[in-house]
């Protein structure tokens, strides 16, 4: 690991940090220090993070704001990186008078997308407001809500792998489903392209708002949480089902099951990964011993046992 940081440190141009706490990068708060975390600021710098990690066998994963993550209580060992750096919208040359072709960094809050949506009136992304994190996240889980998938407007993404190569893979080639895109192990995602109808800015604004609205109204935002812990099931809701098995405001040390939205967990105060997963457990135990479901998670577990 030594020659690794010297060799890190050398060929990336970025932030580096050692033995860093993922609750400082969770929305959740939770998690044990990381061994190394790297920005890298460019492609070449995430290049050299990359192969250097191969060459010498280390673990390594990428995350964008740690919205949808439960990160391990104990060391994560290996290198986390996050594509923060890649933050940038522009327009492509497939735009026309009807649509505009927006290619946008990994790194991208999806806020600021949204926001440049609304300013621009180019539709399609409205129902996506809310959602937190980056982009990359989002084409990863293929975040959604509202009837919405950012899948619907995804034209092309571009990728990195292991060995560092960048491909472009277009919509064609991109299997995505409810809250997953299948990528070969080690793919990064560096941006995507996305396809949104040119429209009246203050309907964009006003169907925006809308769903923001409803959303202010329905779920816990401004806590720590990482959104959904679990993924609905094909018949229901997961959260109507966790309320119907009287879960709500049920909790585990720090981490209780929010009385607004009972798939949310919230961190309240000082909550861990473990008390996180043993919430977890008999909230699934009741939800299958009343209604013989189970239910899988949708949040993403990082690092190891607790
Ligand atoms: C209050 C709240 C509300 C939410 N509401 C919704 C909602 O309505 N709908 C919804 O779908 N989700 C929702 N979420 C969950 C979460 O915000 C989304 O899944 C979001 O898209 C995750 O983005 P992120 O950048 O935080 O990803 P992270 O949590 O950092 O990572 C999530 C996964 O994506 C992978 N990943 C991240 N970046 C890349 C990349 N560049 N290349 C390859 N893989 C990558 C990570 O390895 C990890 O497996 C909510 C979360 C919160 C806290």
């Amino acid at each position: 690991m030594k020659d690794l940081n010297s060799n890190i440190c050398e060929a990336i141009q970025g932030e580096i940090r050692f033995d860093e706490p993922m609750s400082a990068h969770t929305s959740l708060k939770i998690g044990g220090p990381v061994d190394i975390l790297v920005f890298p600021e460019d492609p070449v710098s995430l290049k050299n993070t990359l192969v250097a990690a191969e060459k010498e066998n280390i673990p390594l994963f990428v995350f964008g704001a740690g919205t949808n993550l439960l990160a391990s209580d104990s060391r994560i060992e290996g290198i986390a990186v996050s594509l923060k750096a890649f933050r940038s919208i522009e327009y492509t040359k497939e735009t026309d008078e009807e649509k505009v072709v927006l290619c946008v960094g990994a790194g991208t809050p999806l806020v600021t997308l949204i926001n440049f949506a609304c300013e621009g009136g180019y539709s399609g992304i409205e129902g996506l407001v809310g959602i937190p994190g980056y982009v990359g996240g989002a084409v990863f889980m293929n975040a959604g809500s509202f009837a919405t998938e950012i899948k619907d407007v995804i034209t092309s993404i571009a990728v990195m792998n292991a060995q560092g190569e960048i491909f472009v893979l277009g919509r064609d080639e991109l299997n995505f489903s409810y809250r997953n895109l299948e990528l070969p192990e080690g793919m990064l995602i560096l941006s995507a392209n996305i396809v949104l109808k040119k429209d009246v800015p203050s309907d964009v604004s006003a169907r925006t708002r809308e769903f923001m609205n409803i959303k202010k109204a329905t779920q816990p935002l401004g806590v720590h949480s990482a959104g959904c812990v679990f993924k609905n099931p094909e018949a229901d809701a997961a959260g109507k089902l966790i309320d119907a098995a009287g879960c709500k405001g049920m909790r585990v040390g720090g981490i209780e099951v929010s009385q607004m939205h009972a798939n949310y967990f919230i961190n309240k105060n000082g909550g861990t990964c473990a008390e996180f997963l043993q919430l977890m457990e008999i909230v699934k135990k009741k939800i299958m011993q009343r209604s013989g479901i189970e239910l899988e998670t949708e949040i993403k577990i990082i690092g190891g046992a607790n």
